[in-house]
């Protein structure tokens, strides 16, 4: 399990990374369909995965056309 100090929102909370949804994305939903916790969401340029409900199942990134999902380091 991964963490990161995130000190722009709130600089004394830690946020888990899990799978995130990169630049690549085209938005074609598939993802979204699959996830099966529904942590998924269409955003404004692209999906954004709420990284608090992700269980890392990859599942997204099995159905993606374009690789975007991706696990954090
Ligand atoms: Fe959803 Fe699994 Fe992808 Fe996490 S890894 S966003 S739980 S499909
Ligand atoms: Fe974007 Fe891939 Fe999800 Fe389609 S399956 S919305 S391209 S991340």
């Amino acid at each position: 399990m991964h963490y990161i100090l995130c000190t722009v929102i709130d600089k004394w909370r830690c946020v888990k990374l899990a799978y995130f949804i990169n630049e690549d994305c085209i938005s074609c939903g598939a993802c979204a369909a699959e996830c099966p916790v529904s942590c998924i969401a269409e955003g404004k340029e692209k999906y954004v995965i709420d990284a608090s409900q992700c269980i890392e199942c990859g599942a997204c990134a099995d159905v993606c056309p374009v690789e975007a999902p991706k696990k954090a380091e």
